[in-house]
């Protein structure tokens, strides 16, 4: 009779890539471990971190003491730290939690069940080699919707932004071998999916020191090739290595998405240098009106940092007026953080705490009036839209996404969740958009999946 398998509760906090991160975690520990929602049931306890904000950081180690409580409720349970943290850590967190049983860092993944072994035996171990190259694990069919998947397609990263610890935490760039790549997107598509995100820190540098280089526009051609993909996004694009290549390819490829996150971090070119961004305010602003007369309608978001080191109001100025510039649909923005071992931690002028809080609502607030806008401009219009469950606000109504990334909710059938549908768009609201069902008064539920058209030449 075959054994019962013990239970894994594994908790992520961070990016999408960590989601990722997480569903290869469990993977690898599927042969002893099934997953449980419940983390009272758990044999297992895995946190998977982030370090990219020392708020983000605290987190994790408020999460890490509050867990001594199960422990002694649990004592054989075991606990381990992964990911960002874990890396940056080290054995420290062995010393601050008595209760932790194993470190592993971001390229610990395969050695996982040996260090999950060990530690059940008593041992407190730690995993934080960085390696060469992309280490290959055993990807998951998973969805973090019904219909979509984030496939990794690279590991690290070289650009040493003065701002950012993943190169300290995740090491050196890796891209992965295409043909990998391939395989993970055309099972998930002989199963049914639709919709496919490319994760990686500078997707836009994908295939440098592969043993036969390939683009990254390249790279989307193939998967664009692959029967039954209707949906193809990416995250993150460094501005500095947008292609021309790849603004061809907006027009080319029909299950390309007319969205495409561009960090800019900031629209003052002395804070950009200070960041080692690579770009200038104007290279930044000459890209996004060329994408957006290569593709009409694409939807821009970004990231935007304030209170750099050094920033005054005159920079932070350019900032706003960049937005408005851009015009962009959407941005995450963050108070800068000093991170250990990063170059601006040690720069002079770092910007008090209350100037930031007060720069950030600031900015949040010309979004807010960005965003509106656009939303405003869809109202009147029929979109496709994929059904990804029940709006968060209201258990009696659908959500979905747009091909442009907005948040449409509206009134349908539960049969409709991870299925295209029709929708007429109604109403802008500065998060989302509402809608109605344009195939309310129809039998039918809407045609899918179906083969995109070729989008029209511009
Ligand atoms: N690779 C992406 C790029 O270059 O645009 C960014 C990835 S990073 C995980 C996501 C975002 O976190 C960054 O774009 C930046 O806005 C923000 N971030 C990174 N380090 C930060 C820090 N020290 N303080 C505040 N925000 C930070
Ligand atoms: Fe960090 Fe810059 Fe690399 Fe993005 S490109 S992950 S911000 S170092």
């Amino acid at each position: 009779m075959a054994v019962p398998k013990k239970k894994l509760y594994l908790r992520t906090f961070g990016c999408q890539m960590n989601v990722a991160d997480s569903e290869q975690l469990a993977q690898v520990l599927a042969s002893e471990y099934d997953l449980t929602q419940r983390p009272e049931e758990a044999d297992l306890y895995l946190i998977n971190t982030c370090a990219i904000r020392r708020k983000a950081e605290e987190k994790v180690k408020s999460l890490l003491g509050s867990l001594k409580f199960l422990k002694a409720r649990r004592p054989q349970l075991i606990v381990g730290v992964g990911g960002c943290v874990a890396q940056q850590e080290g054995d420290r967190l062995l010393a601050a939690a008595p209760h932790l049983n194993l470190v592993f860092g971001t390229q610990a993944g395969r050695r996982l069940p040996d260090l999950v072994r060990r530690a059940a035996q008593g041992q407190r171990p730690v995993d934080i080699a960085l390696r060469c190259g992309y280490e290959e694990l055993p990807p998951r069919p998973w969805s973090p919707a019904p219909g979509q998947t984030l496939v990794t397609i690279m590991q690290g990263c070289d650009n040493f932004c003065t701002f950012c610890v993943v190169p300290y935490v995740r090491g050196r760039e890796a891209s992965r071998e295409p043909a990998a790549i391939v395989r993970q997107v055309s099972d998930f598509l002989a199963a049914g999916g639709l919709e496919v995100t490319l994760l990686g820190q500078n997707v836009n540098s994908y295939g440098r020191g592969l043993a036969k280089p390939i683009t990254f526009t390249g790279l989307l051609r193939r998967l664009s090739e692959l029967p039954g993909l209707r949906r193809l996004r990416f995250a993150t694009s460094h501005p500095r290595d947008l292609s021309d290549d790849l603004m061809v390819a907006y027009r080319q490829l029909p299950a390309l998405c007319e969205h495409l996150h561009l960090p800019v971090q900031s629209g003052s070119n002395r804070i950009l240098q200070a960041m080692n961004r690579g770009y200038s305010r104007e290279e930044y602003l000459e890209k996004v009106a060329r994408l957006r007369q290569a593709c009409p309608g694409i939807a821009i978001s970004t990231d935007l940092i304030v209170g750099f080191p050094g920033e005054t109001e005159a920079d932070f100025a350019q900032t706003l007026e960049l937005m408005r510039e851009a015009a962009f649909e959407q941005s995450f923005s963050f108070k800068y953080s000093p991170r250990p071992q990063t170059r601006a931690a040690g720069f002079p002028d770092q910007v008090p705490e209350e100037v930031k809080a007060a720069r950030l609502s600031r900015l949040q607030a010309r979004q807010d009036e960005l965003t509106l806008a656009a939303h405003a401009r869809l109202v009147g219009q029929v979109k496709e839209v994929l059904v990804e469950g029940l709006s968060k606000r209201s258990a009696k109504q659908l959500c979905g996404r747009l091909r442009t990334n907005q948040v449409v909710n509206f009134s349908g059938p539960r049969e409709l969740v991870g299925r295209f549908t029709p929708v007429a768009l109604t109403e802008a609201q500065p998060h989302s958009l509402k809608g109605t069902w344009a195939l309310a008064h129809s039998p039918d539920l809407g045609g899918c999946p179906r083969q995109p058209q070729r989008r029209q030449h511009v």
